[in-house]
């Protein structure tokens, strides 16, 4: 049984913030990288509003940054995931899906949000090949073809926009008659001339077939439940996140959408030595700044608990 001091798992910008902050406090922290190493800023294009890039800079490249800093003040970042927790009495009981077994004295929990999806049958069967909710993993496979991008809201316009420099054209499909995304996203897309947007629209169905792919999508209006089709050969699914939480169990106390609920302003839990930071306890903000921020918040906490306790 390996111990540490404090357990951080996830590999966001909250997770390696705390491996920072708790690395030069001497702690020797381990972090579990998770399912997706570096979390979302991977799959997202450029970075233009983290402060201290004037020019931007692409998600992978500051999340490299991020894990190197952790691990030169003694983070030991580990690949691979924690598949059981036993937070009911301190040390706290964890299990990585290699089955090591690890007791920690404190535990950060910064696991994130995954993708949304809409539901259908249809979409299910053709993940993967042709279907997809990340446009800068898959939009290259797509180049100079038609795709549609689902939602109304930052992701999906950042999505079209982006698709729409490799795509000769984007259907923007969103179930209302206005978008949810900032001004200045809505702006971009609606003054983009490669992207057409299909207003008050559902897809009903992805048409297509196991050997030629998708095909087309067939929409249904959400006003009059009318029903017409297009043809394209990819749909980007950006109808928002949920909160990595399944691990947990039920031990951490979770509002009603599903994020760990946390004491304000604080990173505590409900339960004592267990904190969380980033997207996982935030359905508000979900910014990269912020989750660095709540990361080094954690992390003080952490501190703070062990002198305590
Ligand atoms: P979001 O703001 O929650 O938007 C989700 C969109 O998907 C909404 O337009 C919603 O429609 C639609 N939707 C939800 N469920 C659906 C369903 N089952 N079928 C069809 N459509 C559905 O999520 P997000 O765009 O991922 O953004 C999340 C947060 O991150 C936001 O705070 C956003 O500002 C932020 N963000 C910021 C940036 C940036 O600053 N560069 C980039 C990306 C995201 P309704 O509008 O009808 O509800």
């Amino acid at each position: 049984m390996e111990k540490t001091r404090c357990l951080i798992i996830g590999s966001g910008p909250a997770g390696y913030t705390a491996g920072i902050y708790t690395g030069r406090a001497d702690l020797k922290p381990i972090l579990y990288e998770g399912e997706q190493p570096g979390g979302q800023l991977t799959i997202t294009t450029e970075i233009e509003n983290f402060p201290g890039y004037p020019e931007g800079v692409a998600g992978t490249a500051m999340m490299d940054d991020l894990r190197r800093q952790a691990q030169r003040f003694g983070c030991d970042v580990r690949t691979g995931y924690i598949v059981e927790a036993r937070l009911d009495s301190r040390p706290f009981h964890l299990k990585d899906d290699h089955g090591v077994e690890i007791e920690a004295d404190t535990v950060v929990i910064a696991t994130g949000a995954s993708a949304k999806w809409i539901g259908i049958d249809s979409e299910r069967e053709f993940y993967g090949s042709g279907v997809s909710a990340c446009a800068t993993c898959d939009g290259p496979f797509y180049k100079n073809q038609v795709v549609a991008v689902v939602g109304g809201g930052d992701t999906a316009c950042e999505e079209a926009n982006y698709l729409s420099t490799l795509c000769s054209k984007v259907y923007l499909v969103h179930r209302r008659d206005e978008l949810r995304a900032s001004k200045a996203m809505q702006h971009r897309v609606l003054n983009n001339p490669k992207i057409e947007m299909l207003w008050n629209s559902r897809i009903s169905r992805i048409l297509g077939t196991t050997l030629d792919g998708v095909t087309g999508i067939e929409l249904e209006d959400t006003k009059t439940g009318a029903h017409s089709e297009r043809e394209v050969t990819g749909v980007f699914v950006a109808i928002g996140h949920k909160p990595n939480t399944d691990f947990l169990a039920g031990q951490v106390e979770l509002d009603e959408q599903g994020y760990i609920k946390i004491h304000h302003p604080s990173t505590a839990t409900n339960i004592p030595g267990v904190f969380a930071a980033g997207d996982v306890c935030d359905p508000n903000y979900r910014q990269a700044i912020v989750a660095a921020g709540r990361g080094c918040i954690a992390a003080m906490d952490v501190e703070r608990f062990l002198q305590e306790n």
